[in-house]
């Protein structure tokens, strides 16, 4: 309650006194929220570059693959790079078992780019016949045999750019054959190891290409040239396209996608 003094200026300074502070007054000092002490911040972990994961996590990824599946190897069937070119032209698009029905026979008996140009269109067309998008990748294989015996000697290049200009030889074929077939640190980005990248956080791109930047930015150079197998693998085994085993995953507690699968109730 206002008492009033009855002198009409001090009555003012008193109304003046009690109104509440709004706008740019200052609080007393008393009442200001007391600001937070020193080194109590929260502070963000820092991220791998263009990863939603901190390294330390991305290393714990790759450490947990190595421990688990030390050597892991491509499941196409083949004997030296040029089969192996072939066996991973023919696996775009198709399963490698399919591709491993086919190639046995086919190695047998057009296993050099010489014996596979001789070959010709429409017998490679009926040896392949059971993999997908078959007529293409015959006519793909035929100019292939035939270039690398032009410009290369016969031999298959060692280089992306060279191995890029190739025909049906795209970035993911070029990174796996130089991978595997001549021990470069390349990470080929198929649908599986593209699904894990994004789905964990570990390198979300939109394109193949960005995965693979990303992964070859972070991921540690000791595991880098057998990523793109643990990768793959777990794509193909435990981190599926249409239910992720979440339940039996090696990972899932660095994980960062959130519908997590559960056991199967049995
Ligand atoms: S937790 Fe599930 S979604 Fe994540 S990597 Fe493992 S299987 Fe894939």
């Amino acid at each position: 309650m206002i008492r009033k003094s009855g002198n009409r200026f001090s009555d003012k300074i008193m109304r003046l006194k009690i109104r509440p502070l709004s706008g740019n007054r200052q609080e007393p000092v008393a009442d200001r929220p007391k600001s937070r002490p020193r080194g109590k911040a929260k502070r963000r972990p820092k991220l791998a570059p263009g990863s939603r994961l901190t390294q330390a996590q991305v290393d714990d990824i790759f450490a947990r693959f190595a421990a688990v599946h030390p050597h892991p190897k491509t499941e196409l069937k083949y004997t030296d790079p040029f089969t192996l070119l072939v066996a991973v032209v023919l696996s775009a698009q198709a399963t490698d078992q399919s591709v491993n029905r086919a190639t046995p026979d086919l190695f047998r008996i057009a296993g050099t780019p010489e014996k596979l140009a001789t070959l010709g269109e429409q017998e490679l067309t009926d040896k392949i016949k059971t993999i997908g998008i078959y007529r293409n990748k015959a006519r793909n294989l035929i100019a292939l045999a035939k270039k690398l015996i032009a410009e290369h000697g016969g031999k298959v290049p060692e280089t992306r750019e060279m191995l890029m200009t190739l025909p049906g030889v795209g970035r993911k074929t070029a990174n796996v054959v130089l991978n595997t077939a001549f021990g470069q640190p390349t990470i080929g980005i198929d649908t599986h190891a593209f699904r894990v990248a994004n789905r964990t956080g570990l390198a979300p791109g939109k394109t193949p290409l960005e995965v693979e930047l990303t992964l070859d930015r972070i991921v540690p150079a000791r595991y880098k040239h057998n990523a793109h197998h643990w990768l793959i693998l777990h794509g193909r085994y435990v981190c599926k396209a249409r239910v992720p085993e979440c339940w039996r995953c090696i990972i899932s507690d660095i994980c960062l996608y959130k519908p997590k699968t559960p056991a199967p109730v049995t």
